[in-house]
């Protein structure tokens, strides 16, 4: 059985990598070991290489944001080099737009998956990893057929960090500046009742913090308001703070009267605030 690393550098300890786990989820009942290793912009590359060495992988799957690019640039030739015998893989938004340039830059990587990435890494890993194009770009299907990413196991470990979630992939704005407004990121939505079930599971756990990363949360407004009316309705009282990306121009009396009804709290994801500090807003 092959083991796959899942490996992402966060910009922060709290931080966590939802793709992550989302890529794992993608790989049940797949014959492969697949594990996550996070780690943080705070760390050097060398000590990320160790660790990523220690594994005695077959597969060393990174994921690529903007704020970690920079570091995997630094760190794949050492990897390379250190684990010659592991496959490297790279996936997420910074190796999704120009996949190319980057084996241009890097020819020893073996694949790149573009776009979400769980289709693209799930038929990698049937067929073993072996053959074929360096470049994976298969859609996924849609949203809403995407599996819960999170194990109870899983949960359990993110309690004290960041938990993300989200309830549709996807923006149907076309910001010029920004890699969601590309055709391939349209807005998909999870069914309300999932997203409820999926959010009971996570608050069982009583984490702090759960930031839903969709990319504007409030792009359909009977989706948002429903979360938001069952979020105060069945967890307004528990200790979970709740972060959300929204376009403030589409707020209208309707989404002021429910939000008017969440607790008068400081959020616990501002700047420099870790997920166990929570102070009153000023009164
Ligand atoms: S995510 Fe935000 S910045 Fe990006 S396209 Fe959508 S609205 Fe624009």
């Amino acid at each position: 059985m092959k083991k796959i690393i899942l490996a992402a550098i966060n910009a922060r300890y709290t931080h966590s990598c939802l793709a992550l786990y989302c890529l794992k989820s993608a790989l049940r009942g797949i014959d492969v070991e697949a594990v996550v290793r996070e780690f943080s912009i705070n760390r050097n590359a060398e000590e990320i290489m160790q660790s990523l060495v220690s594994e005695k992988a077959d597969v060393i799957a990174l994921s690529v944001y903007i704020w970690n690019s920079a570091l995997v640039r630094k760190l794949i030739p050492a990897l390379h080099e250190q684990c010659g015998d592991a496959l490297l893989v790279l996936g997420g938004p910074e190796v999704s737009y120009n996949p190319a340039s980057w084996l241009e830059a890097f020819p020893f990587i073996d694949f790149i998956v573009t776009g979400h990435g769980e289709e693209g890494l799930k038929v990698l890993a049937e067929k073993g990893f072996r053959g074929g194009k360096k470049i994976i770009a298969l859609p996924n299907p849609h949203f809403n057929q995407m599996p819960f990413p999170y194990t109870e196991e899983d949960l359990e470990g993110l309690r004290t960090r960041y938990i993300y979630y989200e309830s549709s992939r996807g923006c149907p704005f076309r910001c010029a500046y920004c890699l969601s407004s590309r055709s391939d990121q349209n807005l998909e939505l999870k069914n309300v009742e999932t997203v409820k079930a999926e959010l009971n599971l996570i608050l069982r756990k009583g984490p702090r913090l759960v930031k839903f990363v969709d990319r504007t949360f409030n792009a359909d407004l009977d989706h948002s308001r429903a979360i938001w009316r069952y979020l105060l309705e069945k967890h307004g009282g528990g200790p979970a703070t709740f972060h959300f990306e929204i376009h403030p121009h589409l707020l209208d009396e309707e989404d002021f009267e429910i939000l008017s009804r969440a607790r008068r709290d400081c959020s616990s994801s501002r700047r420099g605030s870790s997920p166990r500090t929570r102070k009153p807003w000023p009164q």
